[in-house]
């Protein structure tokens, strides 16, 4: 059984065969012409479930499991924003800089310089024997300035729980170990091994 993952980032395919490693792991547009997923979803759990089923849907035989990932940010400060947002935060062709900057000013309009936020991931996983959708969280906090280049996105504004530095300051070895998308996957993992 493959894994087809509904994204053609190279990145998150390495990413993902680096975790799922007793399986093959391949892009759906190395098996299909990429095409365009709207993202209508209002949950990080039914963006994840329209990616999988929409790549699942033109699969020409159905003995693959289509696998896919929503993830983002979440402030409850700021009414939860940017959550599902999180990649499209400073406008639908905004880059991860802009994002960052868009997140650290809004902070900075509420006055504050540290403040309570979380990553959430869902990992969706469409086949033959049906739909399973997982979720994996990070807690920590939200500061009002950028340390440190490692990590992306919003990594250099965030402090785990437990940490005094950014994820844009630790090492990748402490996503590794406890990011939200390192949990879900813990969880995709059974719901995968029950699938066989
Ligand atoms: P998507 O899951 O590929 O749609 O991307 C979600 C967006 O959430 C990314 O573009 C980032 O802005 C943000 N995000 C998700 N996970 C992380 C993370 O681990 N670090 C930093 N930003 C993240």
């Amino acid at each position: 059984m493959r894994i087809i993952l509904a994204t053609s980032n190279q990145g998150k395919v390495k990413e993902f065969q680096s975790w799922i490693s007793a399986y093959e792991v391949v892009a759906y547009s190395d098996v299909m012409p990429s095409f365009e997923i709207e993202e209508t979803g209002l949950t990080f759990k039914e963006n994840a479930l329209i990616k999988a089923r929409a790549v699942y849907e033109k699969l020409d035989t159905k003995n693959d499991i289509v696998l896919s990932d929503d993830s983002g940010i979440s402030v409850p400060l700021l009414g939860g924003e940017p959550g599902i947002y999180s990649a499209r935060y400073a406008g639908i062709n905004a880059n991860a800089k802009e994002n960052l900057t868009k997140l650290i000013a809004a902070l900075k309009d509420k006055g504050v310089q540290k403040t309570p936020a979380f990553y959430t991931a869902a990992i969706a996983l469409v086949c033959a024997k049906g739909e399973f959708c997982v979720h994996g969280w990070m807690h920590g906090d939200a500061i009002a300035q950028e340390r440190g280049n490692n990590g992306f996105g919003y990594d250099p504004m965030f402090i785990p729980c437990g940490y005094d530095q950014t994820l844009g300051e630790l090492g990748e070895s402490v996503k590794k170990a406890f990011s939200h998308r390192a949990r879900a996957l813990e969880l995709a993992y059974i719901v995968l091994k029950s699938l066989k």
